[in-house]
């Protein structure tokens, strides 16, 4: 027997919180499953800055822990498990969680979020955890007075190489072009530091290494054609994100990149009563902030939604 639900959240980063705290207030007696990464992105993050509210700043999963503790203030049924398969087609929608418990929901709001992209790269499988990583918050220091590299020329891939310039000896940026993408403020944090050394038109060829783990990496010179081995024992990929829309394929409206579409000003989808809110919708601001408000909008659009339909 499936459990009826009257307003499921999928996702527990801050568009979810977010929209339980909404949806609790509003009495829509929310269930909120976490997904793969309770608390989302940010519990990889150290120091949030620009969240308003936080004076002082505050690291990332003390931040999460305060919205769910907000969210189960107001009474959020917040459970771990992942969302492995939806049936939108009839109403009540149908999920299942974890490939087996069946959940019959009127509204359902989607903050999947995104997850970190990979380069394809063998190496990737064979050495993950044991010196390739995609966060260098979370691993950084295990590589505390070793050499690193980080591939990528965004903000994240600026902000990642900064922070090991911290922590270990020497900082290798694999930068694919001539130019970097991250803002110039990052852009010349890094180029400033010493401990940073940038390789401009640049690819990864292979990641090297042996039973231990990552030993070092193969680079190739775009241009030249030019390789070079650096020796190092970690590797971190900063090349941006994929959302996390796998399950919804073929049902909800997609972009190009997967990202969900939402209808202009809501965050209404082509399946009424499925809302989307956060990084699963949003390729371009992609910031906790802009998650949250439009976590909010999730939330009332399916509260109304949920009214108009006699459900609520
Ligand atoms: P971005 O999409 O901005 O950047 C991805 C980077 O990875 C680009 O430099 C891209 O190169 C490179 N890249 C992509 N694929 C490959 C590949 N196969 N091989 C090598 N390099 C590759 O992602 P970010 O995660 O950096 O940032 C996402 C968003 O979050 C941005 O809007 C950013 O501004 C924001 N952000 C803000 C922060 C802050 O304000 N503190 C911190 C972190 C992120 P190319 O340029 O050649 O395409």
């Amino acid at each position: 027997m499936a459990e009826k639900i009257k307003c499921l959240i999928i996702g527990s980063g801050p568009a979810g919180y977010t929209a339980a705290i909404y949806a609790s207030r509003a009495g829509l007696q929310p269930i909120m499953y976490q997904g793969g990464q309770p608390g989302g992105q940010l519990t990889t993050t150290t120091e949030v800055d620009n969240f308003p509210g936080y004076p002082k700043g505050v690291d990332g999963p003390t931040m999460m822990q305060d919205l769910e503790n907000q969210a189960k203030r107001f009474g959020t049924d917040v459970r771990f498990g992942l969302a492995t398969k939806v049936d939108f087609t009839s109403q009540p929608k149908k999920v299942w969680i974890d490939d087996q418990t069946e959940l019959e929901a009127d509204a359902v709001i989607i903050a999947t979020g995104a997850s970190a992209k990979w380069l394809g790269l063998e190496g990737e499988t064979t050495f993950n955890g044991l010196g390739v990583s995609a966060c260098a918050v979370c691993d950084g220091f295990f590589y505390r007075n070793q050499v690193v590299a980080v591939v990528g020329a965004g903000d994240t891939a600026a902000e990642e190489a900064s922070y090991l310039a911290n922590l270990c000896t020497e900082v290798h940026m694999i930068v694919r072009r001539n130019e970097m993408r991250a803002s110039l403020i990052m852009q010349e944090r890094v180029k400033n530091n010493p401990k940073i050394h940038i390789h401009w038109n640049s690819e990864t060829e292979e990641i090297l290494g042996d039973a231990n783990g990552v030993t070092g990496i193969r680079i190739k010179n775009r241009e030249t054609n030019a390789t070079e081995e650096i020796a190092l024992t970690g590797f971190f990929v900063a090349i941006g994100h994929q959302p996390n829309t796998s399950i919804f394929k073929g049902q909800l409206d997609m972009d190009a990149q997967e990202y969900l579409i939402t209808e202009k000003g809501s965050a209404r989808t082509n399946i009424p009563g499925v809302f989307a809110c956060g990084d699963v919708q949003d390729s371009i601001y992609r910031q906790a902030v802009t998650a949250a408000g439009s976590g909010c909008m999730a939330a009332l659009d399916a509260e109304r939604w949920l009214a108009s339909n006699h459900l609520h």
